[in-house]
């Protein structure tokens, strides 16, 4: 069992690092911190190398542990958390240096990249993965290692309510209940709480949202010099996708973003009920979820936005 082996490497090794992937959500820190706090309970130790993220989750348990990076040159262990792809680990190459590599995720275009590779593509977060490794390995869950899975599941599940989320997670959910994680408190912080940049965002996305094929569609961007005028800092796009997604009658929405002042967009892409939007990324190298997925596209908005509209009229 892949798990097994989990546990003996980790407990073969000495420098161990744990990473996930650039950008990141809640579900890429909650699990980071989570393994973290497995690696110790296994008694041993782990940095945790985050270089950007958004001060909103530094309310996390452990958070003021996260490294940007580290003298380390070659650790003996590198272990990545929801990340499909080794391209997309944020300073990859403490990974590529490591003697061996974990592979820990929930995504169904996970490439096998490690030595080990630990992938259930049916889970709705990556945090809710680690549950299972806890229970196999026997470690007790405590307050603060169920603050950082919970926090995973309800940013990926959207707070419970996307696809994927099964009777454990409310079951699990229940248990931490129990143990006196204070859900309403995580929901409003990870859910709830924009930053004022995010809402400067979402006001220029609003305006320039496009509806395509009889509004079935939506596509809208923002570019470097927008962040800049409003001061955003990492993460502060997030949740900008999810505008045209709930809008009656929407099935693809497509959020383009500038990445620094390259002629290059991230794409972010998000369904309804029936378009896979991880097929059409994967067709750009990227990929994610059937009902979230994202990619890089090379040009300028208006050549990124056709590019990805031939794909997305092939399926609609
Ligand atoms: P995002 O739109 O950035 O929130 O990403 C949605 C989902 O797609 C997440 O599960 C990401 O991990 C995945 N994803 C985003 N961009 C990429 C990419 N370039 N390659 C592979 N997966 C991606
Ligand atoms: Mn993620
Ligand atoms: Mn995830």
């Amino acid at each position: 069992m892949t798990l097994d082996e989990i546990l003996k490497e980790i407990k073969n090794s000495e420098k161990i690092v744990i990473l996930t992937h650039e950008s990141p959500d809640g579900d890429a820190i909650g699990s980071s911190l989570a393994t973290q706090f497995l690696v110790q309970e296994l008694g041993k130790e782990a940095d945790v190398i985050i270089p950007e993220y958004s001060r909103l989750f530094n309310f996390l348990p452990n958070a003021s542990n996260i490294l940007e990076e580290s003298s380390m040159e070659k650790y003996d262990l590198a272990i990545a958390v929801d990340c499909a792809d080794e391209k997309r680990i944020a300073q990859k190459q403490y990974f590529e240096n490591a003697t061996k590599t974990i592979v820990i995720d929930h995504h169904g275009t996970n490439q096998m990249y490690g030595d080990l590779n630990f992938v259930n593509p049916v889970s709705p977060a990556c945090c809710e993965v680690l549950v299972g490794i806890f229970q196999y390995f026997d470690i007790k869950i405590s307050k603060e290692i169920g603050t950082c899975l919970l926090t995973g599941i309800i940013t990926d599940t959207g707070g419970f309510r996307h696809e994927g989320i099964n009777p454990e997670t409310f079951e699990f959910t229940a248990d931490l209940i129990r143990i006196g994680v204070n859900i309403p408190d995580i929901y409003k912080r990870v859910l709830r709480t924009n930053t004022r940049a995010n809402f400067e965002l979402a006001k220029r996305v609003s305006n320039r949202m496009e509806f395509l094929e009889d509004g079935k569609v939506t596509f809208t961007y923002i570019d470097a010099k927008d962040e800049e005028e409003v001061g955003a800092q990492p993460g502060d796009h997030e949740g900008l996708v999810e505008i045209g997604r709930d809008i009656e009658g929407v099935e693809v929405s497509i959020f383009i973003r500038q990445k620094e002042k390259e002629d290059k967009y991230k794409v972010s892409m998000r369904s309804g009920n029936t378009v896979n939007v991880s097929d059409i990324c994967f067709v750009f190298g990227g990929g994610g979820h059937p009902r979230a997925a994202g990619c890089l596209i090379q040009g300028t908005v208006e050549e990124v936005k056709e590019k990805i509209m031939k794909e997305v009229k092939k399926v609609l």
